[in-house]
């Protein structure tokens, strides 16, 4: 089958390899569509940082040439068990956290901040190839009535929901969320599922024009100079109770802890390339809280699947694009190293070839 292995940092190369050969309680899924996301663009330009080359990953011994693409949905074909659910023919997408399930911070039901866990794409071969082989445990059907297309997103949503989660979002909140890309957008959706009223902050104008048209109660570009202001109006005063980082860069770690009201919440779900300085007194005297969010739980993929399924959750407006295998660099990831994009999602489907 033809796959998209990572060799190491500029080198990643699309190559015929041998298909996924089944372990007893693993399922052979066909991949109908799987996203190339910034953490991958990353990885390609400063990595290998969180994909296990040397010494190979703890919990799977996988190390590099390693197939990548971790947000991915796809149809069983097969099954290396007789007596489970999941079966062949079935449109699923999966939790793609592998953990320990022996240290206590699996046992309480905290797998994504297990030391030795590990995620497909990153620890385990993963979705941008035509099969992959996953535990049967770790898939989750999808009802009739969510098209594939549409559950292709379901991992950044579920990281967004984990963003949500460690925010405690509750009806009447306001949130603000800073970098309205794919998850931004996709937090925000999740948050007003919650009944919070959410405000959408980007230096893009088209991330707030979709965030907009994903109802969003108001959008503010990141340079407006009345942006606290508006905030402070919106929120009827104190400013948001929670805000949520989906943006990364060196300033706006900075820019949530001044937006969000005292005693309030900054939930930070981006990966930073560069450190920055933060004035921890700004902390200290108005009792904010700095949260750090990675990944995602099971739960929350199964939140997402639910949100899909009764409309909450919008996903079509973040698809830019489906291309086939063969052009995931020369289209795929050269669209996505472009300083300014103008896209979101960008699908392979390795049916297209
Ligand atoms: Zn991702
Ligand atoms: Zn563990």
């Amino acid at each position: 089958m033809k796959g998209t292995l990572y060799y190491g940092n500029r080198d990643i190369r699309i190559e015929e390899i041998d298909e996924p050969i089944l372990k007893n309680g693993e399922a052979k899924i066909r991949v109908d569509y799987c996203g190339i996301c910034a953490t991958d663009i990353e990885e390609y330009l400063y990595g290998p940082n969180a994909i296990s080359s040397t010494p190979p990953h703890p919990l799977t011994g996988i190390s590099t040439p390693i197939v990548i693409g971790h947000e991915l949905t796809g149809t069983v074909v097969e099954t290396y068990n007789t007596h489970t659910e999941i079966t062949p023919g079935q449109r699923v997408v999966i939790n793609g956290i592998l953990s320990c399930k022996k240290c206590n911070w699996c046992k309480s039901g905290n797998p994504q901040q297990c030391p030795v866990s590990g995620s497909v794409g990153f620890a385990a071969n993963g979705g941008l190839a035509e099969f992959i082989s996953w535990p049967i445990s770790h898939i989750i059907p999808l009802p009739n009535n969510v098209p594939s297309l549409e559950a292709a997103l379901t991992e950044p949503a579920a990281v967004a929901a984990h963003a949500v989660d460690k925010g405690m979002v509750t009806a009447g909140n306001t949130v603000a969320v800073v970098g309205t890309g794919t998850v931004g957008i996709l937090a925000m959706q999740i948050a007003k599922s919650r009944g919070a009223k959410v405000i959408a902050i980007d230096t893009r104008q088209l991330s707030l024009k979709t965030a907009a048209e994903l109802n969003a109660d108001e959008t503010i570009l990141a340079d407006d100079p009345h942006i606290e202001t508006r905030l402070k109006d919106i929120s009827n005063g104190p400013g948001p109770d929670v805000v949520i980082d989906a943006a990364g860069t060196s300033d706006t770690p900075k820019n949530c802890i001044k937006f969000v009201r005292e005693g309030g919440r900054v939930v930070v779900v981006a990966i930073y390339i560069d450190t920055t300085n933060l004035d921890f007194n700004s902390i200290v005297t108005t009792e904010k809280e700095i949260i750090g969010c990675n990944s995602y739980t099971k739960d929350d993929v199964e939140e997402v699947v639910k949100l899909l399924s009764n409309g909450q959750l919008k996903t079509k407006p973040l698809i830019s694009g489906i291309i086939g295998l063969d052009d995931v660099l020369d289209i795929g990831f050269k669209k996505m190293l472009e300083p300014q994009k103008d896209i979101f999602r960008l699908l392979v489907s390795p049916s297209l070839g």
